[in-house]
């Protein structure tokens, strides 16, 4: 064996434990307004350098939650640890970009940003070197000198954008990053979001576009009145909410159903669309092998992630389990 090859799985497993290092994690957490009960024994863990989604339908929940971790509000029961400590003690780790926007309006740009960075704890030489750099990553260098409120919604979101992390922070928390960006600034801020990851930052975002999601986010939690309806990496969610249907690529027409498919829908590019009875993926996969049907591509369907949330909120399980029974995924998973 190869040095290399020696190395390569103790690589593997250094990465996958750094990864499994937990950054914040939530346990038991509740929160009462008067009587009601906004946040209701929630748990969750987010470990290092993932892309966390936190997730839920108006009201669920998420940005209290995301206030207790900040520590803008206190819990009334449970537990938040981040980076190990309490919220208060880690607050120059943190970056928060807040649901509601709101930066000195009539303050110069460049000015807001180093002074956000200064409360954090970093000198103002490297907060303007900082803040320079994020503006011009994010297309703003030349508005640095005007004031905030000359700048359009999309550009002062752009800069509270950059104020959650011109301090350098190890864990940012994304509210509704996406709201009001046209397109090609939704594509220039995933790419941002990728690089703080591929940069070793941990990143919560909450949104509600789950096409954004499903893009970015490696393991999320579906909060629903307050408590965790589904947590997990999202590729497991995505396979246990599989409809039991495969698409199907072949070379030739299909010569009548195999068995246990209960149905064939021919697709407009040609393909089959499966729905599967008593078989599974594997099973017809091997059957198609062995009577040589020319297969040129087999996946199993998936549903979108969009579609799973509506059935969640709405009480339903995956294909034959009611919601109810199900236990949030990935528990253990700390
Ligand atoms: P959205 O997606 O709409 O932003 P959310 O998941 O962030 O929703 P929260 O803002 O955490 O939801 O609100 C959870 C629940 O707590 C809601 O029913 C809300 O009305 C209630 N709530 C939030 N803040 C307060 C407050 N300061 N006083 C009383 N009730 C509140």
């Amino acid at each position: 064996m190869s040095e290399l090859s020696e190395q390569a799985p103790a690589q593997r497993a250094k990465q996958r434990a750094e990864q499994r290092e937990v950054v914040l994690e939530v346990e038991g957490l509740v929160k009462r307004y008067d009587s009601f009960t906004a946040v209701d024994r929630l748990s969750f863990a987010v470990h290092r350098g993932e892309i966390f989604g936190l997730l839920g339908p108006n009201g669920a929940g998420k940005t209290t939650t995301i206030r207790i971790v900040m520590d803008i509000f206190k819990a009334d029961e449970g537990q938040v640890r981040v980076l190990g400590q309490p919220p208060e003690a880690v607050r120059s780790r943190t970056g928060y970009l807040p649901e509601e926007r709101g930066l000195y309006r009539d303050q110069k740009v460049l000015d807001v940003l180093v002074y956000l960075a200064e409360l954090k704890g970093t000198p103002r030489s490297e907060g303007r070197e900082r803040a320079m750099h994020w503006l011009e990553r994010v297309g703003l260098a030349e508005w640095a000198g005007k004031k905030v409120k000359d700048l359009s919604r999309g550009m002062q979101q752009k800069v509270q954008f950059v104020a959650s992390l011109v301090h350098d922070p190890d864990l940012l928390i994304l509210d509704e990053p996406f709201q009001g960006l046209d397109p090609v600034n939704v594509e220039l801020l995933k790419e941002l979001i990728w690089e703080l990851q591929a940069g070793g930052k941990t990143v919560v975002l909450s949104a509600h576009q789950m096409n954004l999601v499903e893009a970015l986010c490696d393991r999320i939690v579906l909060i629903n009145r307050g408590r965790a309806v589904l947590y997990g990496p999202l590729e497991e969610i995505k396979r246990e909410y599989s409809p039991r249907a495969v698409h199907l690529r072949t070379a030739a027409p299909l010569d009548g159903l195999p068995p246990h498919v209960v149905r064939a829908e021919e697709q407009e590019d040609g393909s089959y669309l499966l729905e599967l009875g008593d078989i599974s993926p594997q099973a017809l996969l091997r059957y198609l092998v062995e009577r040589d049907v020319p297969v040129i591509s087999f996946d199993v369907a998936q549903l979108p992630l969009e579609e799973i949330f509506i059935r969640v909120v709405q009480g339903e399980g995956p294909a034959g389990a009611p919601a109810a029974t199900q236990e949030p995924k990935g528990g253990d998973d700390r």
